[in-house]
């Protein structure tokens, strides 16, 4: 028995060092300087399934001749092996196959060379330590990192997350799509300097409520600066966010871009106050800006003039060109009479053919009589309707503001009483509810 056998059998006999080296959780094999195994514990041999006969003093290819099953393994252990002599030093490596236990594990194996006083290879320590479910735990962090960042890149909500002190965290690079700033560019800047200022400081309150209260989906509505200039409405959603351990809570404020919606609630307005053929304003908005022009006219001690206007046999361009030869002629009689209009008049379809014109800040009644003759003698001129010429008037009813009454529906209804005066007496012509000089 050489020197090597000897140890061998004192080691695997040593029932103490035995047990003690059963008992670690690791993989450990001892090898002489040619790659022959001389111990290993007990967790080595249950993976694999060896005898101590099975192993002692062969090297990992003779035991791979008869564990076919682990030939890839084995001549992987022997590469790495080779790897660790010539590098002299311990050298980590992975080792990932799949185990008995049907299982795909991963090892992290140490491999320590220890040379003897010629400098020969004497032994070495082989310990692995079985990483799989660390490895399993990392890659399901970084395939969810991966996912949050796939997420946040490619999502058009915008996500900041910013501490207690105000200080920013994050932001998503989805803030360079919908505002045109780059997240180093938005780290640089003033913090809240994008917000409209209308809005800071209902934006600084949800802030302090969201913080004072830790609350969960706080929502406001809010205008951000794009870097090109103009505003955009964005809904947000703020959320205090506790953190465990030595991590400092944040709040977390998605903000999500409502232009759309916005635009969309803007048209319904529109379409609430205005007369969607002629695309001038309807009897809701006139009533409206009746009663500002009449606060103007009194700030100013002017006048304010109330033209009711309907197109005289109207029926008639209907029955004999159409309803759309109808439709035109009103489009083309909005566009002459705004010719006629200053900036501060305001023309409104209130029915079928009527209109009504207001004239703000006029201090005559001669004043208010020419501008209505002028409108009115324009409107006899031929139209052109579907490449005809066609000839028709309209007939125009006059109230004055003060002096025929304070109230608008009073005004507008002595001007209609005007209209039927105008009507009655041959049509094409202008009358006021009262003659004054
Ligand atoms: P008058 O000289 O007495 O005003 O006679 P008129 O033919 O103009 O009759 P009136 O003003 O009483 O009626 C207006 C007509 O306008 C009634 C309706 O057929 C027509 N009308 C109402 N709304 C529209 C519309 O949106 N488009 C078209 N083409 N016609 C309309
Ligand atoms: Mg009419």
């Amino acid at each position: 028995m050489d020197f090597h056998q000897s140890l061998l059998s004192s080691l695997n006999d040593q029932s103490q060092l035995r047990t003690l080296i059963d008992l670690i959780p690791e993989f450990i094999v001892l090898k002489d300087g040619d790659g022959r195994w001389l111990v290993c514990n007990k967790l080595v041999m249950d993976m694999y399934g060896l005898e101590l006969e099975d192993y002692l003093y062969h090297t990992d290819l003779e035991i791979a001749a008869y564990r076919p099953h682990y030939t890839t393994l084995f001549e992987y252990n022997y590469k790495t092996d080779e790897q660790a002599w010539e590098k002299g030093s311990p050298l980590l490596v992975e080792k990932s196959f799949v185990a008995p236990d049907g299982i795909h594990r991963t090892w992290e194996v140490m491999k320590t060379p220890i040379f003897d006083e010629y400098g020969d290879r004497h032994r070495l320590v082989i310990v692995s330590r079985d990483v799989t479910e660390r490895k399993r735990a990392e890659e399901a962090l970084l395939a969810s990192q991966e996912q949050y960042r796939l997420i946040a890149e490619n999502m058009s909500d915008v996500i900041t997350m910013m501490t207690p002190e105000r200080k920013l965290q994050y932001v998503s690079p989805s803030l360079e799509t919908m505002l045109g700033y780059s997240p180093e560019e938005f780290r640089e800047m003033e913090r809240f300097s994008l917000l409209h200022p209308d809005d800071v400081e209902h934006f600084m309150d949800a802030f302090e409520q969201t913080l004072a209260n830790h609350a969960v989906g706080f929502k406001d509505e809010c205008r951000y600066q794009h870097a090109e200039g103009h505003y955009l409405w964005f809904e947000m959603n703020m959320t205090y966010v506790v953190r465990s351990g030595s991590d400092t809570d944040y709040i977390l404020i998605v903000s999500r871009n409502i232009m759309e919606r916005k635009n969309h609630e803007q048209q319904l307005r529109s379409l609430a106050y205005m007369d969607p053929l002629t695309g001038v304003p309807n009897r809701r908005y006139l009533m409206n800006q009746m009663t500002q022009d009449m606060q103007t006219a009194i700030d100013n001690d002017t006048l304010l003039g109330v033209l009711y206007l309907d197109i005289d046999r109207f029926k008639e361009v209907n029955d004999t060109l159409g309803h759309d030869a109808g439709d035109e002629l009103l489009v083309q009689m909005v566009k002459r009479i705004s010719g006629e209009l200053g900036p501060l008049d305001t023309i409104a379809r209130i029915g079928g053919d009527e209109f009504v014109i207001i004239l703000p800040l006029i201090t005559t009644h001669k004043r208010i009589s020419e501008i209505a003759e002028r409108i009115c003698s324009h409107l006899q001129h031929p139209w052109n309707l579907q490449s005809q010429s066609v000839i028709t008037g309209s007939s125009i009813g006059v109230s004055v503001y003060p002096h025929d009454g304070i109230e608008a529906e009073q005004l507008l209804n002595y001007a209609d009483q005007a209209l039927y005066t105008a009507k009655r007496r041959g049509r094409s012509q202008v009358c006021f509810y009262k003659e004054h000089e």
